[in-house]
């Protein structure tokens, strides 16, 4: 089903895997990571203010808002600036940053933080919490479409879910897509992520579509825009019903197939997901049961069957 012979590469916050690297000599390491991903990601952990020499322990840092610029600077002493290094530093990383297939990012650094991280005034007044990490803005500014999380976020089943998923998929996409740039690639790797896009955005299944359609003599520029239009969609929220309409879909495939009992048993099966009485996995496998007693190309290679390791239990 979905090609998940080799593991995708995660970058990580080396705090975030238990590392004693944080400025007080602390760790953040996060289960879910290091007991139940480890096993299906491989991790690049990286600690950027270790990486630009800073020790452990260390002495605060934050961000200071100065002229147009941010700056990383130390926090009792504005002259104490860090920013032209860790640029410097994201730099010679560049050839290892773009192997990877995701981030997960420890919250609240003025590193590391993706979101609502304090900006202070040159004075080291404190101006708004609305900023992201200095190491996290060049990452984000070098690599838009490259899935990040951070690490208390995916304790949200949903933000877990869809962070995974996108992992998954981009790590597909670089693999068989970014490496060939062939037309043929584009259009199997569509066709193997239809369900997958629409269970998250009817509309973008449409526009993937249509980029497909025109990728001939133009297919670096349209497997760029395919990339960054997928993963815009596959980072918005989902819910039951577009599932729903995905699983009624799929259902249609078995019309011939099956008796009426079983006909019947898959449409209670949906019903009980769509009403919230079982979980996505219940109708998934009872699909997955069906297509192994009436084999079909095209379903037997939709990336929405098996998005990511079963094992992972994040539709149980
Ligand atoms: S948040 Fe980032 S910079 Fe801070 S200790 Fe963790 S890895 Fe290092």
């Amino acid at each position: 089903m979905t090609n998940t012979d080799s593991k995708p590469v995660v970058g990580i916050s080396s705090c975030v895997l238990g590392e004693k690297v944080r400025y007080d000599g602390g760790h953040k390491r996060s289960a879910f990571v290091t007991d139940k991903l480890s096993e299906f990601i491989r991790f690049a952990p990286a600690c950027p203010e270790m990486g630009i020499g800073m020790p452990v322990p260390r002495p605060t840092i934050h961000i200071r808002e100065i002229g147009q610029q941010q700056r990383l600077t130390d926090s009792r002493d504005a002259q104490v600036d860090h920013t032209d290094k860790m640029q410097a530093y994201f730099s010679a990383r560049l050839p290892q940053l773009s192997q990877l297939d995701g981030y997960i990012l420890a919250a609240k650094s003025p590193s590391c933080g993706m979101e609502r991280i304090k900006v202070y005034t040159p004075e080291g007044e404190l101006l708004h919490r609305k900023g992201q990490g200095i190491f996290v803005q060049m990452l984000k500014q070098q690599f838009p479409d490259l899935p990040m999380e951070e690490d208390g976020r995916l304790n949200d089943e949903g933000l877990r879910e869809s962070f995974i998923t996108r992992i998954f998929a981009y790590h597909d996409f670089r693999r068989q897509v970014l490496n060939t740039l062939s037309v043929r690639a584009l259009v199997d790797f569509h066709s193997r992520n239809k369900m997958l896009v629409m269970a998250y955005s009817p509309q973008a299944y449409q526009a993937l579509g249509r980029l497909v359609a025109g990728a001939k003599g133009h297919e670096e520029t349209i497997s760029k825009q395919y990339l960054t239009l997928m993963m815009r969609a596959l980072s918005k929220p989902t819910n039951r019903r577009k599932h729903t309409n995905v699983l009624m879909h799929l259902q249609g495939y078995f019309k011939k197939q099956l008796d009426k009992a079983d006909k019947q048993e898959l449409c209670e099966q949906i019903d009980k997901y769509r009403l919230g009485y079982v979980p996505l996995m219940a109708p998934v496998t009872l699909l997955r049961h069906h297509l192994k007693k009436y084999p079909n190309d095209y379903l037997q290679q939709q990336r929405y069957l098996q998005p990511y390791p079963e094992a992972l239990g994040l539709r149980a």
